[in-house]
């Protein structure tokens, strides 16, 4: 399947559907409100999307809220700003769904009306059991299960026992509906499914009007039914339920309570390495304390990859590579960096930012002076057009690309250069990018650590914009630098695997125990070239006026470090946080 399919509704394709009759094809994507969306999610959303587009139907959205134990109007709400957010990076223009949002609680009149429909026929029955006499008549998979003395129940019986069930005259567990279908079933899912259990507690659409919730495996068909859905697109843990699927549709066609005749179809699960796809154990995570809510940027939570900065069109890139089939798949997380890469490398600007940043003072430069250099944005993309950073006596270079030979630094390392080092010692040059070829003269060192607090360089003033002049060898070496007075003081979020092992868990037992201590790394100090805080002060700008603007779809490429976006919480030039998205290579593990 070619998910990025544009289903341009004036093409020719369009014209001869038209003329074929093909009834329209329409998917759903339907979240249970218990939790926020994943990545996981994302997969299904992007398919569900890209069948409806590419056969020129609709994508229904549906909160699928049957269980009001675990559902809350939090996670409705989180639901719906990751959707369409997704949305907004997967098409431009017609989207695939752009109707109603739709609600299986507002079925339940219907679904409670199947369910008697069902008894009437013959088709199901009030069982007594205890939870667990159900388990034990339920049999395994290698024994057929036995019949609930309660099976034989008339429908007269049935009907009263499950109206009272309804009017609130039972207790929870005392009693429940179960389809009658074969307890001999060599499906387990065959064997009697439960349709509807007693439940007091209120939910959060309909209040208290219901005590009784229907399963999934039951509202699921009907509500595709009533919505017309063609094809109930769900992942592969479902195969063994789609016979009851198809039953529940049989069964209720004849009733005319439902008209259509939805197909259930299957496809794997998405899984990513390093990291955990599930709802159950991505609230433990939040719950605990393990990460700074679900937003926050390590989680593979849609919000927190949208508070990371990941392009919504990036995450459609990676959706169509992992593609659709009905394989288990483990995929690396890397190979979602690599489309995170590939997209902000051309929608990004270019912006120097120190992150630990070392003092240059260049001694021989003509007192408080600044000289503005004018350079491109974007190296490819001249339409981005081109930002000023000025340049002066005092400038931050970061402290790595200093090597100090003869301080702690080379002793640690035998007194030796590392190997290939080709940025700045002592007594040696290197170039600052755009700017001049600068030479440190003196080390200035902590009197207690040793540690280089400054360099006393100069500069050479033949050497401007990249240009070396006869005779003078050329400098290998180019670094990033900023300059110290117009400098944008920031704070930098750099992000790391949440887990330390492919598969948590996996060996330890215990995912929990994988986790990264060191997946965040906060800098305090970081120093930004003057022309971001222009950007950020016009980006909160917009964002005021037009709430759909997310924050961090202001990103940049901090040269030779990354991309970078901006944090939610940045709430001016004065206070400045970026999140870390992606480094410029893959060095995981290296
Ligand atoms: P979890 O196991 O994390 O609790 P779920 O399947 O219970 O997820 P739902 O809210 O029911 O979550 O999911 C809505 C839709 O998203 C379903 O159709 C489901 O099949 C699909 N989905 C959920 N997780 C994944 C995944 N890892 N890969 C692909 N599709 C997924
Ligand atoms: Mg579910
Ligand atoms: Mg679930």
């Amino acid at each position: 399947l070619n998910m990025s399919e544009e289903g341009d509704t004036n093409t020719a394709a369009t014209d001869v559907a038209n003329t074929l009759s093909i009834p329209p094809v329409v998917t759903r994507f339907p979240p249970e409100p218990n939790g926020y969306l994943h990545l996981g999610h994302a997969k299904a959303i992007s398919f569900n999307f890209a069948v409806a587009r590419m056969f020129h139907g609709t994508c229904n959205m549906r909160m699928d809220d049957t269980n009001p134990s675990k559902e809350d109007e939090e996670y409705v709400e989180s639901i719906l700003e990751d959707v369409k957010w997704i949305q907004s990076g997967l098409y431009d223009g017609d989207a695939p769904w752009d109707g109603p949002v739709r609600k299986t609680s507002s079925y339940f009149d219907v679904i409670y009306q199947c369910a008697e429909a069902l008894i009437q026929q013959g088709d199901a029955y009030v069982d007594s059991l205890s939870a667990e006499e159900m388990r034990e008549y339920r049999g395994t998979l290698t024994e057929p299960g036995r019949d609930s003395p309660y099976r034989t129940r008339s429908v007269q019986e049935n009907m009263e026992l499950f109206r009272k069930m309804k009017n609130r005259e039972c207790k929870e567990g005392e009693h429940v509906l179960r389809a009658k279908i074969d307890m001999a079933s060599p499906n387990i899912n065959m064997r009697d499914p439960t349709l509807y259990r007693i439940k007091h507690e209120s939910h959060q659409e309909t209040g208290d009007e219901w005590c009784i919730y229907p399963m999934y495996d039951f509202s699921h068909p009907i509500s595709d039914a009533l919505e017309g859905i063609t094809h109930s697109l769900c992942t592969l843990e479902f195969e063994d339920h789609r016979p009851f699927y198809d039953w529940t549709i049989e069964k209720l066609l004849p009733t005319g309570l439902i008209q259509a005749r939805p197909r259930q179809i299957e496809f794997s699960r998405l899984n990513i390495q390093s990291t955990v796809l599930s709802k159950r154990k991505l609230i433990q995570l939040v719950e605990q304390g393990y990460v700074n809510g679900w937003d926050d940027p390590r989680m593979p939570t849609l919000s927190g990859m949208r508070r990371r900065g990941v392009p919504p069109a990036a995450l459609r890139l990676f959706c169509e590579r992992v593609g659709i089939s009905k394989a288990d798949s483990n995929i690396a997380f890397s190979a979602l960096e690599d489309c995170v890469r590939l997209e902000m490398d051309e929608t990004s600007r270019r912006a120097f930012c120190v992150l630990k940043p070392l003092k240059v003072t260049l001694t021989n430069w003509n007192g408080d002076e600044l000289e503005n250099f004018e350079v491109p944005c974007h190296p490819k993309m001249e339409e981005m057009g081109n930002r000023i950073i000025p340049f002066g006596k005092e400038v931050y270079i970061e402290r790595s690309d200093f090597f100090d030979l003869n301080g702690p630094e080379g002793e640690a390392n035998g007194g030796q250069v590392p190997n290939g080092y080709k940025r700045l010692l002592e007594g040696k040059t290197v170039r600052l990018r755009y700017a001049y070829v600068i030479q440190c003269d003196e080390v200035i060192r902590d009197p207690e650590t040793k540690e280089p607090i400054e360099l006393q360089c100069t500069y050479m003033p033949d050497t401007r914009s990249g240009h070396t002049p006869e005779g003078m060898e050329r400098v290998k070496g180019i670094i990033h630098w900023v300059e110290g007075s117009s400098a944008v003081r920031c704070t930098v979020n750099q992000y790391d695997r949440l887990f330390l092992v492919e598969e948590p868990g996996k060996e330890s037992g215990d995912y929990l125990k994988d986790l990264n201590p060191g997946s965040l790394e906060v800098l305090k100090d970081v120093l930004v070239e003057p022309s971001v805080a222009t950007d950020v002060e016009n980006h909160l700008k917009k964002m005021k006026n037009d709430p759909s603007v997310y924050p961090s779809s202001l990103a940049y490429q901090f040269e030779r470090s990354g991309y970078f976006a901006i944090d939610k919480d940045s709430t001016g030039k004065d206070n400045i946080a970026f999140n870390r998205v992606v480094t410029l290579r893959d060095t995981w593990g290296a």
